[in-house]
């Protein structure tokens, strides 16, 4: 089974498109999702409804469980703030009650799914110390587990830190089952890693093997849309600049 995996889309409608089109054009018949399918731009309601219908599974991140009722927002970035609020408003009882329902991790088959730590799924806390990495990998028990959350892909090893998996993004690795890593996926809907174009990840589960993929999508049209909902400018300026 080929499987995409698709990190911190983020109601980023332009940049969901583009990344399913790439993967359903490499293979891919399943699509898990590692949570934040709302929050920070412009058209939650209908990532909510794609991701809903695909093959594959989802987890619940911040954001989604932010949306999806009226609880005091704590934690959260002003930018992320005015987004979740306006989010909220987005989204049908029916909608918010199918975030509400997703679990903060699954495991598909031999691979994990989780938006933030294993350790402690719902406190929310960010993987990005060998130290932070051993703690959610005491409680892996499959050989892969795929995250999101930070928006960066990064890898980490049981036993051996932090390591780096493409040594050049343009091809794909072969994954031992002999390892036990940690991997996020990077952010299809909000790069933070200097690269606006979109990331995700295909993994075949039967060869191990893994690629990782950058996708070009229409950044003018995601950035314009957050702009005519009124959410802050910043949320708009960042996608060009992937941070
Ligand atoms: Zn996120």
């Amino acid at each position: 089974m080929r499987c995409a995996i698709l990190g911190d889309i983020h109601a980023n409608l332009q940049a969901l498109e583009a990344v399913l089109a790439d993967a359903r054009e490499c293979g891919c018949l399943e699509f898990h999702v590692l949570g934040d399918v709302v929050g920070y731009n412009a058209k939650p309601a209908e990532c909510l409804r794609i991701v809903r219908d695909l093959p594959g599974a989802c987890v619940l991140g911040n954001h989604d469980q932010a949306s999806s009722n009226d609880s005091l927002l704590a934690g959260f970035s002003a930018n992320a703030t005015a987004s979740i609020a306006w989010t909220r408003q987005q989204l049908s009882v029916e909608e918010k009650a199918w975030l509400a329902a997703l679990r903060p991790q699954r495991q598909i088959r031999n691979t994990t799914l989780v938006h933030a730590t294993l350790d402690s799924p719902l406190s929310w806390g960010y993987v990005r110390t060998n130290a932070d990495a051993e703690m959610s990998l005491a409680c892996q028990s499959t050989p892969v587990c795929f995250y999101g959350h930070t928006h960066v892909v990064k890898a980490f090893e049981k036993g051996a830190g932090e390591i780096l998996l493409f040594k050049n993004e343009e091809e794909g690795i072969q994954l031992s089952p002999r390892q036990k890593l940690m991997i996020n996926a990077g952010s299809v809907g909000q790069p933070r890693d200097g690269d606006p174009r979109a990331a995700y990840m295909i993994h075949d589960e039967e060869s191990g093997g893994l690629w990782l993929r950058r996708v070009s999508y229409d950044v003018e049209a995601a950035a314009a849309a957050i702009r005519a909902a009124g959410l802050p400018e910043r949320l708009a300026t960042r996608l060009s600049k992937g941070e």
